[in-house]
Parts: C-alpha cells; structure tokens; sequence
C-alpha cells in the first residue's frame, strides 16, 4: 500500500514561537494512522527546533522548502543541502511553482537541487504543474511531462524511490480554486503512467503523488477518495491548526 503523505508548506510565514506552538499543537492533537507522514516545511531558521518536536514521533518529520543548486562555497545567503540535513531536515521541497515564477528557476536548476539532495539522503518533494493559460490550451501533460522529463526522470529507479511528486496545478495554489478531483485524478494517473513507462509498474505503484492547491478540510475528502491521490501539500490550510488537523484526519 503506498504511503500517504500530508505536509504543511508555511512559505514565509510564522515566527519561532509561533511555528512551535503551531508543530506542537498538530503533533498533540492529530492521530495519523501507521501508514500516514505528516511533514513540516517551516521557514528554514525553524528547522532544527520543529525537527527537536517530531524527533522520536515515526509520523512526523520536517524538512525545507527549498535548497541551493550548488553544493557548498561563496554562495552568500544560500543554503545547501547538506546543512537542512545537519539540521534534522529529512526532506527539501524542489520546483515549487512560486521557486520557479518569482525566481527564475529552470528545469534545469532543479535538476541540480534534486541531485544535490539525493546525495545528502534527504528526500524530494517534487512540485509540477501547469498555468492556467497552459491548461486552457489543454496542454498541460505536456508540460508536466517535460518537468519530470527534465529534472527527475534521469535518475535510476533506486534514487527515485526517494521522491514525491506533487502535482499543484499553478492556478490553484493560493487562489482558493481547487482542481476537481476528476481534473487531479486524471493528472495523477498520467503521471503514474509515465512513471510506469519510464522505469516499471511496480515503481510506478510505489510512489506516492500528493495534490497541492487551495486544499482545506472541506474539498480534501473528496480528492482523498481518488485512487491515485495520494495525499496533499498544503499551503494557507497547514497556517490553521484545527484545519491541518481535519485534513490530517479526512486522509486516514
Ligand atoms: C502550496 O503552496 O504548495 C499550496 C498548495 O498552497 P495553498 O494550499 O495555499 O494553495
């Protein structure tokens, strides 16, 4: 059975003290089941403390919402994967759409960064996902297909074992639309099949593909109940305690 996943990306928001109260308040209340990982993506400054919180709890782990494309040096202000790992990061979140619109960052540039992670054993949170004007051309496989061409699909099966794909259509995220689950479905099940056709069946059976975008304890049972959704990264609804938390308890 393929794991489920539910992480909490805060993006920019949160001080110390309040993404501790929010980890600690999630780890208390919520009861993910054996086959349920709940993953904290904090502001970087908070990883080792929220890693401090989940240390010893198997449901729970924290990892960081991006990571340099180069391995260590003068890079001023950047931060290598090696150090999320020193820290207690077990995951970096790689080709988040607000990573690859507001900086810049090239399919190729996240090849690096997926890279670079998979030698620190850290896993990936791969992000994919099309604009509104791609999916109104309708062609968005496309273009989801030339992401993980492009930046994932050159690993061997045994490196790529250690990804998640998220699939958080552009036009979702932070907007409040969410994808019918009919749309996600459909994407998700293009993605398993080009998975399948790239490696095997039984990798593409393996990996587990989260849906990102607007999704709240109202729309997350029915996009759960898909057969190859897998669980959800979660924006603005990860800030909310008692919203995670139902989200946490609609996946079980
Ligand atoms: C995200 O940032 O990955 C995300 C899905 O955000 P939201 O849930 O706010 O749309």
């Amino acid at each position: 059975m393929r794991k489920k996943y539910i992480a909490a990306n805060w993006k920019m928001h949160t001080t110390l003290g309040e993404a501790n109260v929010l980890a600690s308040n999630i780890i208390k209340k919520s009861k993910p089941n054996t086959n349920q990982h709940i993953i904290f993506f904090p502001p970087f400054p908070y990883i080792q403390s929220i890693a401090d919180l989940v240390s010893g709890n198997e449901s729970y782990s924290v990892g960081a919402q991006d990571c340099a494309s180069e391995p260590k040096g003068a890079f001023t202000g950047e931060v290598a994967a090696f150090m999320i790992r020193s820290v207690g990061g077990k995951w970096v979140i790689i080709g988040h759409s607000e990573r690859r619109s507001h900086f810049n960052e090239s399919n190729e540039t996240l090849k690096k960064k997926v890279e670079l992670t998979l030698d620190e054993n850290l896993s990936v949170m791969f992000c994919c996902g099309e604009t509104i004007e791609q999916r109104e051309k309708s062609i968005q496989n496309q273009i989801v297909e030339t992401q993980l061409e492009a930046s994932i699909f050159h690993l061997n099966p045994a490196a790529f074992k250690n990804i998640v794909i998220a699939y958080e259509p552009v036009w979702a995220i932070g907007t409040g639309k969410t994808a019918s689950p009919e749309q996600a479905q459909e994407m998700h099940h293009y993605i398993r099949q080009l998975i399948a056709i790239k490696y095997n069946d039984r990798l593409a059976d393996e990996i587990s593909i989260l849906y990102g975008g607007s999704v709240t304890s109202t729309n997350a049972s029915s996009l759960f109940s898909q057969p190859d959704i897998d669980g959800a990264l979660v924006g603005s609804a990860s800030l909310m305690t008692d919203e995670f938390i139902s989200i946490i308890h609609v996946g079980l």
